[in-house]
């Protein structure tokens, strides 16, 4: 496999950027992009994912976000370091939140995600074992690969929503992506996944099934891993938030952090068979997650990356109150302190997976429990939080010039001056930031994301329902009880 190990002491932004321009098939508004990291609506997002490598390139941050894989070679980002002990998941984590806070926490699918749950995967090798040695080597050599080229890996692993009342296979013929045909090279896939967010900006992608599979239904059971720009493969954008934003002060946040969201329809595209980690097994579908620590390592980044997200919105809610003066009110310190105490509570939970954590084959893993508990609580706080910071807003967040370029006219200027306390400017950057964040059509995709990205709450629920310890809670309950009337 042909390898993109460069030069240089890590990956940076412009090797990215130039990855990228691989005539991957990305289509907007009816064409297809010749260039992502030119096109209005994906370019600024682009450089911001290229951002992250320049960043952990930088000497200062050069050790605490990179380290050198075992056999040498250039240095990779700790998302794929396999933690040894608590302290190097720490390490881990705290690389994680320094990238994580290069955007506020507002790009979800940052490389450090499907890296985290590639990493999860490869913990539990043995499960694949059991699946088929080939189907094993081909994971870790894809791990290698992907690991040592520091590749930016999206993933699909959720099938077309279509008629929710019929089962995966009982859906319209070529809408759910499944298995056409295979060879001595390898398989044939055809349909679709539902989306892939930051597929237009990452190298590869990675498509497996998550959703619990029927017998019957192997031929929907695979998973493997293509770069973007494999014959057969469209990858179908979403509206794009950044070619609607009207300016860096009108939306400073979607200008920039549009990680996009793009159907993935695969028209007979090919996969050989070193890339093909799941076939034909519908339970092995389930165990790829679920009996690996795949799961668990995608979605405690996915934690650590809310954290820094809710510490945000705290700070967005401090400076709105101060901006309308009301920071003193005790009813809004009441407000704040609310805010605060669940920013708290996500980053506790957060190291709580660590220091609850447990060792496993010789590394030091998340706890389990706390991180579906911290799913269940965080899809059902991020709409409170955004609920909150509304309300101690009022119409501050309206009565706004209409663009930038009002500041423009000296006549409109002038009355601008007046209606907003000065300096009229920072109030008008910070105000449009604030409603970017809260109440765009770029806002609302980040409540729906935060809802949903891991699962509905039946889902995450039954998550935490089959990982709490109720052998001990039961315990308690029998201590308490009278003793039997003989
Ligand atoms: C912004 C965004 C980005 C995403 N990015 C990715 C990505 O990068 N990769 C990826 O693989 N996926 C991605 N997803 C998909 C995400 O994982 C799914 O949306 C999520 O798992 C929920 O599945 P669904 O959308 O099919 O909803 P459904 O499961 O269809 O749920 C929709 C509603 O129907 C109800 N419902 C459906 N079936 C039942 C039932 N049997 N019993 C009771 N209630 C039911 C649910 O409770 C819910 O209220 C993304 C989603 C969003 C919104």
């Amino acid at each position: 496999m042909a390898s993109i190990v460069e030069s240089g002491v890590c990956k940076t932004g412009a090797e990215h950027l130039a990855a990228l321009r691989d005539g991957r098939p990305v289509y907007i508004d009816g064409e297809r992009v010749a260039d992502v990291t030119t096109h209005p609506a994906f370019r600024n997002a682009v450089a911001s994912a290229a951002g992250l490598y320049d960043f952990q390139a930088r000497p200062e941050y050069l050790e605490r976000m990179t380290f050198t894989p075992d056999g040498g070679g250039r240095r990779i980002n700790r998302c794929w370091q396999k933690p040894r002990t608590y302290r190097e998941l720490v390490e881990r984590r705290r690389a994680l939140v320094l990238w994580a806070e290069q955007s506020g926490g507002f790009v979800g699918r940052s490389p450090d995600h499907v890296a985290s749950s590639l990493l999860g995967q490869v913990l539990g090798i043995d499960v694949f074992r059991r699946h088929g040695e080939r189907r094993a080597r081909a994971l870790l050599d894809y791990f290698d690969y992907a690991s040592r080229n520091d590749l930016f890996l999206t993933y699909v692993i959720i099938n077309p929503q279509a008629d929710r009342s019929k089962a995966w296979g009982e859906q319209d013929e070529e809408l759910v992506a499944q298995l056409v045909d295979e060879d001595s090279a390898g398989i044939t896939v055809r349909g679709a996944k539902m989306l892939g967010t930051s597929a237009i900006m990452a190298n590869e992608l990675l498509v497996a099934n998550l959703q619990p599979l029927k017998p019957g239904e192997e031929n929907l059971a695979l998973s493997f891993a293509i770069p973007m720009a494999t014959k057969g493969l469209k990858i179908l954008s979403r509206k794009s938030y950044e070619a609607a934003a009207v300016s860096p002060l009108d939306n400073p946040i979607s200008i920039r952090f549009d990680e996009n969201d793009a159907l993935i329809y695969f028209d007979d595209v090919k996969v050989p068979w070193e890339r093909v980690f799941v076939f034909r097994d519908t339970d092995m579908c389930r165990a790829q997650f679920h009996d690996t620590l795949g799961h668990t390592f995608q979605n405690y980044q996915a934690q650590i990356r809310l954290s820094v997200k809710i510490r945000s919105l705290a700070g967005i809610a401090h400076r709105l109150a101060e901006t309308i003066g009301t920071a003193g009110m005790p009813p809004i310190r009441e407000e704040l302190g609310w805010i605060a105490a669940q920013a708290a509570m996500v980053e506790g939970m957060v190291a709580g997976m660590e220091a609850e954590g447990h060792m496993q084959d010789g590394y030091w893993v998340p706890n389990k429990h706390l991180m579906y508990a911290g799913q269940v609580l965080t899809q059902e706080l991020y709409p409170r939080i955004i609920d909150k910071v509304r309300s101690l807003a009022g119409g501050a967040l309206i009565m706004l010039p209409s663009s930038a370029r009002d500041f423009d006219s000296p006549e409109i200027a002038a009355v601008i001056e007046k209606t907003q306390r000065s300096p009229a400017e920072d109030r008008v950057r910070f105000l449009k930031l604030a409603w970017d964040a809260i109440g765009s059509e770029f806002a609302s995709r980040h409540t729906q994301y935060e809802m949903f990205y891991a699962g509905v709450r039946y889902v995450t629920c039954a998550h935490s329902f089959r990982t709490y310890d109720w052998d001990g809670a039961d315990a308690l309950v029998d201590r308490l009880l009278p003793p039997a009337r003989s």
